[in-house]
């Protein structure tokens, strides 16, 4: 029987001033609070863009807010010359717990390799922060049915050399990129083959009980009329949702799917 909590995570992206994110994060707690959510029954976290994070932080700390946050990159160095950076010791000071690492856009716009994102991916435990490391195919790979092959060698490779101590706390997302900000959601079925897929890699590279207990997110196009489908499925433990996680009732919903 798994303990898994399942996670709700908002990625903002390039959305959202300090001065927005107060108004959505302040919408999000009261219409949570409102809904009667249990935190404890699914966890709330927001990845605002790094500018917002201070302000997140005296929201959450001042208000008491069990609503939890983290960055969207991380550099792999802990300081130094490295201009336009941001550092993991910088993102635990800000009270951050989860770091993204490897999102589609980050690997296409920015060339991150699976070489970098394993860097990153030490550098986010090196300072208490928990990865939510994503992976996923691009359409052409979906269409010639490589899918689970690719995406699980995306998951050896970020994880190369990283210890059970440390994996056994990862967040997963799987988000296949022809499902991202376009409105095609996979199928319920679809998530969870791959998601099943990444679990049964986690067992292989570390043991059955440590891939039972990791997270596994699903994130693609999730909204509240298609998320009570995709949480049915035994290895979807959550999502990662874009779109809309910028709306405060919409993302509301979303992690009140229980009650839905
Ligand atoms: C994302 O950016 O991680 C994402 C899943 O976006 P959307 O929900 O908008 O497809």
């Amino acid at each position: 029987m798994s303990k898994r909590i399942p996670m709700m995570a908002g990625n903002w992206k390039m959305n959202m001033d300090h001065v927005q994110a107060t108004q959505l994060v302040q919408k999000l707690d009261w219409t949570l609070k409102d809904g009667k959510h249990d935190f404890g029954v699914v966890e709330v976290v927001v990845l605002p863009p790094f500018t917002d994070l201070r302000t997140v932080q005296t929201m959450v700390e001042g208000d008491k807010l069990d609503i939890r946050y983290g960055a969207q990159d991380i550099s792999v160095y802990d300081d130094g010359a490295y201009t336009g950076e941001i550092s993991g010791p910088m993102l635990s000071k800000l009270g951050c717990s989860y770091v993204v690492i490897g999102h589609s856009e980050r690997r296409e716009y920015h060339q991150e390799s699976d070489e970098l994102l394993n860097k990153k991916v030490e550098a986010a435990y090196r300072n208490g922060l928990t990865p939510i490391l994503c992976c996923g195919e691009g359409l052409e790979i979906r269409k010639a049915g490589h899918q689970v092959a690719h995406t699980v060698a995306q998951i050896e490779a970020d994880l190369k050399g990283i210890p059970a101590e440390q994996a056994a706390s990862i967040v997963i997302a799987y988000e296949p990129i022809w499902a991202i900000g376009t409105g095609e959601v996979a199928t319920p079925e679809d998530a969870q083959e791959v998601c099943a897929a990444i679990r049964a890699k986690l067992a292989e590279l570390y043991s059955a009980e440590l891939a039972d207990g990791v997270r596994i997110l699903y994130g693609g196009s999730v909204k509240s009329d298609n998320v009570v489908g995709i949480m049915a499925k035994e290895d979807v433990d959550g999502a990662l949702v874009g779109g809309a996680s910028l709306k405060a009732e919409e993302f509301a919903k979303i992690c009140m799917f229980t009650t839905a």
